[in-house]
């Protein structure tokens, strides 16, 4: 193995902020949500993630991000520079990364993704089965969604995101913006480069709900991803989740260890809607 391919990558960003210190616990407690340990150092705040590290330095208005890999590094910079975007806002903040990946313009967090499978599972839940390359970064992180970026008859032929220097998606003009919505992962398969997405399919002019409905073998689709926080762990759960939340529940019964106990409520339109969900847990499943 040659010694460039084990060393770590690391990036910094300049920030042109003024009041930086007023924002660092709302930026640290977001960053922490996503399971980051946090710990102080005078002026300085370094974070560890299981995939890297973060460090913002309020007195010298830097941050720096390092990690073993190219996904890891690329999802710190996005979480660094969403949190400063947030939390930010007023200051209308300017970051400009330099160092590894720095000048990339290819989005780590997006593939586009091939329909190659269409199962009815209920009248109103179609599995739409998706084949793209490279999937690994989608069962990292602990993130279970997706956002789908949706062609739409106003924009049929839709420009995907790009990486800008900031770290973060630069989208194109509305006349060529894809429309996004949040989808459940409902199955990963790394090794055959499947994604399965359950959609609540039904009539009216809903972005996903008629895309869905409409999909055919062969179309094309971009994801971005994954999205969304890690599931806390607990020996005891209540979930709860109405037919949009059924995907994420059921991949949830499915995946947490077999020891976890509680409850999950479903709530569905009729009885036709119930599926068979391979409950690996104890926690007790009903259908309202
Ligand atoms: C973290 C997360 C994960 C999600 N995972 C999934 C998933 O795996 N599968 C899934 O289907 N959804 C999922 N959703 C919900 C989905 O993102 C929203 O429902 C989204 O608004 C759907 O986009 P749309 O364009 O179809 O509906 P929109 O036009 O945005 O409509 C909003 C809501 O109204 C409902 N609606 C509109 N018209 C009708 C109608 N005539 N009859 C019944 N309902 C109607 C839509 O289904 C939708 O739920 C998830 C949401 C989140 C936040």
């Amino acid at each position: 193995m040659n010694e460039a391919s084990v060393r770590e990558l690391a990036c910094e960003a300049r920030l042109n902020l003024q009041r930086l210190p007023d924002y660092m616990d709302s930026i640290s407690d977001r960053l922490q949500s996503f399971e980051a340990d946090a710990s102080h150092h005078g002026q300085r705040i370094d974070f560890r993630f299981a995939f890297g590290g973060a460090s913002i330095d309020m007195q010298r208005l830097v941050m720096r991000a390092n990690a073993a890999d190219r996904d890891g590094l690329a999802r710190i910079k996005d979480l660094l520079a969403t949190a400063v975007q947030v939390y930010a806002r007023d200051e209308n903040p300017e970051i400009v990364w330099t160092g590894d990946l720095s000048g990339e313009t290819s989005l780590a967090q997006f593939r586009e993704m091939v329909v190659t499978d269409i199962r009815d599972l209920t009248p109103h839940m179609r599995r739409i089965r998706l084949a793209g390359e490279n999937l690994s970064r989608f069962a990292k992180f602990g993130g279970m969604h997706i956002r789908m970026l949706f062609p739409t008859r106003e924009v049929p032929d839709p420009l995907w995101p790009v990486l800008g220097g900031n770290g973060l998606p630069v989208w194109p003009a509305d006349d060529r913006r894809p429309v996004a919505r949040v989808y459940t992962i409902r199955a990963l398969d790394m090794e055959k480069g499947i994604i399965d997405v359950d959609f609540l399919v039904h009539s009216g002019e809903s972005v996903g709900s008629a895309w869905a409905m409409q999909a055919d073998l062969g179309m094309k689709v971009g994801i971005m991803g994954p999205v969304g926080r890690p599931v806390r762990q607990a020996e005891w759960y209540v979930l709860g989740a109405d037919e949009t939340g059924l995907p994420a529940l059921a991949r949830l019964l499915e995946t947490l260890p077999a020891e976890t106990k509680g409850v999950a409520f479903v709530e569905i339109a009729d009885n036709k809607e119930r599926q068979e969900i391979a409950n690996a847990t104890g926690i007790e499943l009903h259908w309202l």
